[in-house]
């Protein structure tokens, strides 16, 4: 007997509803979608149109839109007509090229069509045969990232959302690396246990901090290592603090590296901490959220001396690998810790195959996993390793003149090596710091009014400082020259 529908058949909740399916017709899908190819090729093809910074107060969005979900049915019509009214020009414009803030990125053409597909087969691969090619695209193409970074053979992938979540991955592992332990069943608290101790350098991401927060270690407990005139972490002191903690009978277990500060992309002596994590027997994870992807460019691999001895490795495709937010990408050398952690199999999970294949739900604390791997096996696939490479090489020279703009105009300083794209620099000296700082605060404000460059700042060793962070497949010298004139611009007036 053909399926009924018992739902909405004498319930016409507007002239456009399909009564045989309950969904929209596809008809009306196939108009609508025609008319969304072409707006985003539009908004693509001229991403200027809008501020990249729109001057905006908090609440005017949501005031401009209806407070109470709509009674009856609205046409798509009315309702895209209001997302370019009153939503797109209220966004600030990641896919803008003048987006020089944080890691500036990029929703690349393979990218959104990945993502559209895989919205459309709302595939959810929790288990392997609830997405079986979901499952086994993503263990392909987290192997591919690998070798387009450069790593040896024989890690374990799983892509996940944000490298917060894929770092909070490598803490739980490296907390349930000595099975003794038994915190996954007994926890941490009310029970004879001495304090787990994490090391990182000043520099390394809030990330580490918030995991250690989350996993019940305590930020207390994460050691932030001095770092050095050049923002690397010093090993020496790493050395200090692990001898320091172990005679205190504290229980260090895990050090996390960093491939490209968040602040100044410096990078951490990872073989300098690879050999005290062997020595200490400790987990090493390398945080290579934004950096990673330098691994492509054969001249930058000089960077990754000492990753292979890593434990664990996280790098973002949706920073600097053109994958449209969010996709990052968990390597780890030995899985059986991170199942340790996390995997629990209800009996209605339970499957023949269990044990012959990866069920993703087994590698995190989230059951349901998104089809992340085929936006990013698309991208691979769309612009090839060289290609990639060709597009890091090309950013990375827009920056290295960029830093060259600054340094040959007097007044203004470079606050720290630029290995990769991201220039830290500022105006004035021979003043206190509360006055250059508060000086510089001004510049970059009145640089971002313009709406027609967006840059960020850090603060470096107490002295603030801005940031120009190219990554945008658009950005080209034009939009770095404009924002280099408003700077001097600002600059002079304030
Ligand atoms: C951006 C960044 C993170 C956090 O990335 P999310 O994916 O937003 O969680 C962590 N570490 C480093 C070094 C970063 O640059």
């Amino acid at each position: 007997m053909a399926y009924r529908p018992f739902y909405p058949v004498k319930i016409p909740l507007s002239p456009t509803f399909d009564t045989d399916t309950g969904d929209l017709p596809l008809d009306e899908y196939r108009a609508r979608a025609k008319e969304l190819v072409d707006w985003i090729a539009e908004y693509l093809g001229h991403p200027e149109r809008y501020p990249v910074l729109p001057p905006l107060h908090p609440g005017e969005t949501r005031a401009a839109l209806a407070a109470e979900p709509p009674d009856d049915a609205e046409p798509l019509a009315r309702i895209l007509d209001d997302f370019n009214r009153e939503i797109v020009p209220r966004l600030t414009h990641w896919n803008h090229p003048g987006f020089l803030a944080y890691f500036a990125n990029t929703a690349s053409v393979p990218g959104i069509l990945g993502e559209m597909l895989a919205t459309a087969l709302n595939t959810n691969a929790m288990l392997w045969r609830t997405g079986p090619a979901a499952a086994e695209l993503e263990q392909l193409t987290t192997d591919w990232v690998r070798q387009l970074i450069g790593l040896q053979p024989g890690w374990f992938g799983v892509i996940t959302d944000l490298a917060s979540t894929s770092t909070l991955y490598a803490l739980a592992a490296a907390r349930e690396a000595d099975p003794a332990l038994d915190i996954r069943r007994k926890g941490l608290a009310g029970r004879d246990l001495p304090a787990l101790r994490v090391y990182c350098s000043d520099q390394a991401h809030s990330s580490v901090h918030k995991a250690a927060m989350t996993l019940g270690i305590g930020s207390d407990n994460v050691v932030n290592v001095e770092s050095d005139a050049e923002f690397r972490m010093i090993p020496a002191a790493l050395d200090a603090a692990i001898s320091r903690d172990r005679a205190a009978g504290h229980r260090p277990i895990a050090v996390v590296g960093v491939l490209g500060t968040t602040s100044s992309t410096s990078v951490d002596p990872l073989a300098a901490i690879a050999d005290i994590c062997e020595r200490e027997h400790l987990w090493f994870h390398v945080d290579a959220a934004y950096a990673g992807v330098a691994g492509a460019v054969p001249e930058l691999r000089h960077h990754f001396d000492g990753v292979d001895r890593a434990d664990s490795l996280v790098v973002n495709p949706h920073k600097w690998l053109f994958t449209p937010m969010d996709c990052s990408v968990f390597l780890v050398r030995r899985p059986e810790p991170l199942k340790r952690a996390f995997s629990l199999v209800a009996s209605y999970l339970e499957t023949a195959e269990q044990d012959a294949v990866v069920n993703y739900m087994d590698y995190g604390f989230q059951l349901g996993h998104r089809f992340r791997a085929l936006k990013l096996w698309m991208v691979l696939r769309a612009f090839g390793a060289r290609g990639i490479a060709a597009r890091i090489r090309h950013h990375c020279a827009l920056a290295a003149e960029f830093a060259g703009w600054v340094r040959a105009e007097p007044g203004w300083t470079i606050e720290a090596p630029h290995p990769f794209s991201v220039v830290c620099f500022r105006h004035g000296a021979g003043e206190d710091d509360a006055t250059v700082n508060a000086r510089n605060a001004a510049i970059l404000d009145r640089v971002n009014t313009s709406g027609e460059v967006f840059l960020s700042h850090t603060v470096l060793k107490g002295r603030y400082v801005i940031r120009v962070a190219v990554g945008n497949l658009r950005t080209e010298r034009k939009h770095l020259h404009r924002a280099w004139m408003l700077l001097k611009e600002a600059a002079a007036s304030v």
